[in-house]
């Protein structure tokens, strides 16, 4: 039995890089977060978490990995 194709998890649910629409400051976070995130500049609301999935509200301008 050979494993050709391991499933990758959803790149999705990684670390992004989001940065503030206000400030434009730059932050790391999880996408399943579980408790809302805000920027460490000036108190922006940059993800809010809906139970299931997680909203961003700042601009995604890559992954973290
Ligand atoms: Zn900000």
């Amino acid at each position: 039995m050979k494993k050709d194709h391991i499933p990758i998890p959803v790149p999705s649910s990684r670390f992004q890089k989001v940065t503030c629409k206000e400030c434009e400051e730059m932050q790391v976070v999880y996408s399943h977060a579980t408790t809302p995130v805000t920027c460490n500049s000036c108190g922006n609301l940059l993800t809010e978490s809906t139970g299931s999935k997680t909203i961003i509200f700042g601009q995604v301008v890559g992954s973290a990995e």
